[in-house]
C-alpha cells in the first residue's frame, strides 16, 4: 500500500516535471517554426529540401510535445456538444496530404450529424494519434477508411487500414506507454488514446492480423456527463 502510493508520488513529480519542461520548449520551437516557414530558399532551390526536413522535425517534436503536455493533463476539462462528423473530416483532411505523398487513399464513410458531448480536444487527440498509426502502417497503393456509426447512445468509429498489421504479442501490448516498433516512435500515441478514450467510458479494441492490416472500433457514449480523471 505504502510502495503504490509511493509509486505514485512519483510518477506525479515526473508528469510535472515533464509538463514544465513541455511547456518551457514549445514556446521557442513555435518561433522557430514561424521563421523557417518565412524563409525562402535560394535560387537553386537547394535550401527547401533542409527546409522542408527542418519543418518536417519540428512538427514531430510538437506532437510529442503534446502527448506529454496531455499525460500531465489527464482530465476531461472541456465539455461541449459538437459534431463528430466534423471532426472525423477534419482529421481525415489533416492526413490527406501526409497519406497522398506517401500514395495511400483515405476514405472517409460517415454517418450524418452526430453531435457527441465530450472534451473535444481530448477526443481529438485520442482519435489523431488512431489514424496517424494507420496510415504510417499503411504502404504506398494502400487504404486507410474512417467509419462513423451511431447505435442507441453510442458512437462508434471504426479506423481500418490494410497495412502490415500486429502479431498477437504485439496487440496485447497496445496501450503500454513506451510501447512502439518504430525506428522514431515513442510509444505514448495509442497509451494516451486509450488512456483517453477510457476516460470518457468509452471502449477501444484492436484486431489485427500481420500482413493483412488492423481494425480499431472506437466506442464513445454520445453524452459524457461528469468530470472523470484518469
Ligand atoms: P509509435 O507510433 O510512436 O510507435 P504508438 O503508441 O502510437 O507509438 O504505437 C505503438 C505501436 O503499436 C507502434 O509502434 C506499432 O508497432 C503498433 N501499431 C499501432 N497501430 C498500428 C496499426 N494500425 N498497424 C500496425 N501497427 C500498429
Ligand atoms: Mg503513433
Amino acid at each position: 500500500m505504502k510502495l503504490e502510493i509511493q509509486k505514485n508520488e512519483k510518477m506525479k513529480t515526473l508528469g510535472e516535471l515533464a509538463a514544465s519542461i513541455a511547456h518551457e520548449v514549445r514556446n521557442p520551437l513555435t518561433v522557430v517554426k514561424g521563421f523557417l516557414q518565412m524563409m525562402r530558399p535560394n535560387e537553386s532551390g537547394k535550401n527547401q529540401k533542409y527546409l522542408d526536413i527542418a519543418l518536417g522535425e519540428l512538427e514531430r517534436t510538437e506532437s510529442i510535445i503534446n502527448d506529454y503536455l496531455n499525460f500531465a493533463k489527464p482530465k476531461l476539462t472541456k465539455m461541449e456538444s459538437f459534431s463528430l462528423t466534423d471532426l472525423l473530416n477534419n482529421i481525415s483532411a489533416l492526413f490527406t496530404p501526409m497519406a497522398g505523398n506517401s500514395g495511400i487513399l483515405i476514405t472517409a464513410d460517415l454517418q450524418e450529424d452526430i453531435i457527441i458531448h465530450t472534451d473535444r480536444g481530448q477526443l481529438q487527440q485520442a482519435l489523431i494519434n488512431v489514424v496517424k498509426n494507420a496510415v504510417e502502417a499503411t504502404p504506398t497503393n494502400g487504404e486507410v477508411t474512417i467509419r462513423l456509426t451511431c447505435k442507441e447512445s453510442q458512437a462508434q468509429i471504426m479506423i481500418k487500414d490494410n497495412g502490415k498489421g500486429m502479431t498477437r504479442e504485439q496487440v496485447s501490448r497496445i496501450g503500454t506507454l513506451f510501447f512502439s516498433t518504430k525506428e522514431v516512435g515513442t510509444g505514448l500515441g495509442t497509451a494516451l488514446a486509450v488512456r483517453i478514450i477510457e476516460s470518457m467510458n468509452g471502449q477501444i479494441t484492436y484486431d489485427s492480423k500481420v500482413g493483412i492490416g488492423t481494425k480499431v472500433t472506437i466506442t464513445v457514449p454520445l453524452y459524457v456527463g461528469g468530470r472523470k480523471s484518469f
